[in-house]
């Protein structure tokens, strides 16, 4: 690919390297435009809670001028974006959104990994009832509506662990839902650079079905990753095998 907007940085405590190194490694390896995401920091008015998984509250502005320098330094190499990695937490997103509007993103892709919220009812993703797919399934349809973000980062996270008619029927409205807004699905490439249980050939067959377009995300926390062709020649060989409609222009 010669994109890739699926991109962190160190303030979200488990990824590593400076931000020039990821922009270097991706001038290297000759991609075009290299989209920062990091895990947006989330404003929780009233509180002091902080998720060790993303960056500061108070980090947000650090974030944003060092992507900003780099993207005038880098203009004749490569095209830098910033953007933020961001679950859609329904209480709280009017206020998140205008808190990160402080900095005025160029985009922002959908990340599920927890359900609710994280402050005051954290459902884990990885309960496995057929009624926790489904709930993930509604928040995220609920967020996407919202038209604030990108595209939809590893859509497929819950897994397939859940009765074969919800991951059927669930996995369905999900890419129906998706197909609707015309909001691409991210085959994740760091589910296939650690074994994870995604990309799922399974989620990935319904969106052939119902003709969803997906675009790659290299979901890079190491400067190396931000391109990474044993990955994505994985991946490209899932969007063969299955059929789907892979993404190759850039989205913006
Ligand atoms: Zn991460
Ligand atoms: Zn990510």
């Amino acid at each position: 690919m010669i994109f890739n907007y699926h991109t962190h940085t160190t303030r979200c405590n488990h990824a590593f390297g400076g931000d020039r190194e990821y922009v270097e490694n991706a001038i290297q390896k000759g991609l075009k435009t290299l989209g920062f995401s990091d895990h947006a920091p989330y404003f929780f008015p009233n509180t002091d809670y902080y998720s060790p998984f993303r960056m500061q509250v108070d980090e947000l502005f650090a974030y944003a001028d060092s992507i900003r320098a780099l993207q005038k330094e880098y203009e004749k190499d490569i095209r830098i974006l910033l953007g933020f990695e961001l679950e859609y937490y329904p209480d709280f997103h009017k206020g998140e959104t205008e808190f990160l509007r402080q900095v005025s993103p160029d985009y922002l892709i959908m990340g599920q990994h927890l359900l609710n919220n994280e402050l005051d009812h954290v459902v884990s993703i990885n309960l496995n009832t057929d009624e926790l797919l489904a709930a993930y399934v509604s928040q995220v349809l609920e967020g996407l509506q919202t038209g604030d973000f990108l595209y939809l980062a590893h859509p497929d996270l819950p897994g397939c662990n859940f009765s074969k008619e919800a991951v059927e029927r669930e996995y369905r409205r999900l890419c129906e839902g998706a197909k609707a807004m015309n909001i691409p699905l991210e085959i994740n490439l760091l589910g296939v650079r650690t074994h994870r249980h995604y990309p799922s050939e399974r989620f990935f067959k319904i969106a052939a079905a119902v003709g969803n377009s997906v675009i790659i995300g290299s979901d890079a926390h190491e400067p190396q990753d931000v391109v990474d062709l044993p990955s994505e020649a994985f991946a490209k060989d899932m969007v063969a095998s299955l059929g789907l409609k892979l993404i190759e222009t850039t989205l913006l």
